[in-house]
């Protein structure tokens, strides 16, 4: 199946889909045209957008601030559980843990409307019972004051290890032979694409479609730079600490995350004016002065990273084909949900692009920024 991708002598490539931009969403796309047999190819400049590779990858579908469940939460779960599995054991590397998520109330009518809403679609994804200081458990942590619960369907995804372990698979699997499928690391000049009739040509590499998935630096792409992104830049910070024992996510504010040998992430903050990645000393007196509110014991930050989610005014993310332009699709706009979301839109957009359905979800869809 792989071998139908056909190189020439000229070392020319023949394939039917060019990915450009293998972040989370390049790399999901892959896994599943893996699983379909389809033939593609990927160019990917790895680190010229860091949001895959500093994200946190957790998800949660409870959106706190309504105390709702998060836009297709029960759709999207299962389906993003069942590629990750698939995806591990394709790759033989463990991507996922699932953690319940603690949530702490900062006033009783959070606790109250936990309470209230838990019957109302949520009973799936959190606890019912609200617990009290004298049942806390987490050493390290100050007690909360007006309660906690638990979100009991979240976890997270180490993102950075999912997407350098896709890239590995593409790149010894193409070198030995093993499949058609490849990568090739350098970064990606829209100038250099050329059109035929059903056909596109860059550089060396000849398909049939072409499937744009830049993060926020779709900004550079002069085919699909319409589309109103609205890139939002986030800190997280790496720390250690000693004395904190907990195997939960923590939500209060920010957001801490157990990486194991007593290292945490904490994260994250929002900035939509600068947009360059690195790291500020703003953003890590916000992180700290937050963390300082749910833990009581010393910590010491090791590593402080930035990146620039790909967010689209509207939150939702921006699939679909370009209005006027044959065959150049785009995959993209996952802003804050890229590890719920891009699974399940990765599928449908397959089935779009092979023809398998007619259209797309009219709120993915890129159609709703060209009427
Ligand atoms: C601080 C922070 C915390 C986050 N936490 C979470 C979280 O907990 N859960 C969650 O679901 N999401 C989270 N996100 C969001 C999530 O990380 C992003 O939505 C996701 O990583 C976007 O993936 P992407 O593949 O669309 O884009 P990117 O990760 O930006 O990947 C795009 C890729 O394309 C490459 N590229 C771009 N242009 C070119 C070109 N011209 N030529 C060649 N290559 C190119 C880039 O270098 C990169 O490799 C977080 C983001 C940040 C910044």
């Amino acid at each position: 199946m792989y071998l139908k991708v056909k190189m020439s002598q000229s070392n020319q490539i023949h394939t039917e889909i060019l990915i450009v931009g293998q972040g989370l969403a390049g790399s999901i796309l892959s896994h599943q045209l893996i699983e379909r047999g389809i033939d593609f190819f990927v160019i990917d400049k790895p680190g010229a957008s860091q949001s895959s590779l500093i994200s946190a990858g957790i998800w949660n579908p409870v959106v706190f601030k309504r105390m709702t469940s998060s836009w297709k939460a029960a759709e999207v779960i299962p389906f993003m559980r069942d590629f990750f599995t698939k995806a591990e054991r394709t790759t033989g590397e463990k991507f996922v843990s699932h953690r319940k998520m603690l949530k702490y109330f900062t006033e009783e009518q959070e606790a109250l409307l936990w309470k209230k809403k838990y019957p109302e679609g949520l009973s799936d994804f959190i606890e019912e019972k609200i617990y009290f200081p004298a049942e806390f458990d987490c050493d390290g942590l100050h007690k909360p004051e007006f309660g906690f619960s638990f979100v009991k369907e979240s976890g997270n995804v180490d993102t950075k290890k999912f997407v350098e372990t896709t890239s590995a698979y593409l790149k010894s699997n193409f070198a030995s032979g093993k499949a058609a499928n490849g990568i090739i690391e350098e970064e990606f000049d829209h100038s250099l694409l050329i059109q035929n009739e059903n056909v596109f040509e860059y550089k060396n590499i000849s398909c049939r479609k072409i499937i744009f998935s830049e993060g926020f630096l779709n900004s550079k792409n002069p085919f699909f730079n319409f589309i109103p992104f609205k890139p939002a830049k986030g800190e997280l910070l790496t720390f250690h600490s000693a004395e904190l024992k907990t195997e939960h996510i923590i939500n209060k504010g920010v957001f801490i995350l157990p990486l194991g040998n007593d290292f945490y992430k904490c994260g994250a903050t929002y900035e939509w004016s600068d947009l360059s990645q690195e790291p500020t000393e703003k953003g890590q007196l916000e992180l700290e002065t937050k963390l300082k509110k749910i833990i009581r014991v010393p910590f010491a930050v090791t590593e402080r990273k930035a990146g620039v989610r790909p967010s689209v005014i509207d939150r939702r993310p921006a699939l679909g084909m370009h209005p006027k332009l044959k065959n150049h699709f785009i995959f993209n706009g996952f802003g804050t949900k890229a590890v719920m979301l891009a699974p399940y839109f990765a599928n449908e957009m397959i089935n779009f692009i092979a023809g398998k359905q007619q259209g797309l979800n009219p709120e993915i869809d890129i159609k709703r920024f060209s009427k």
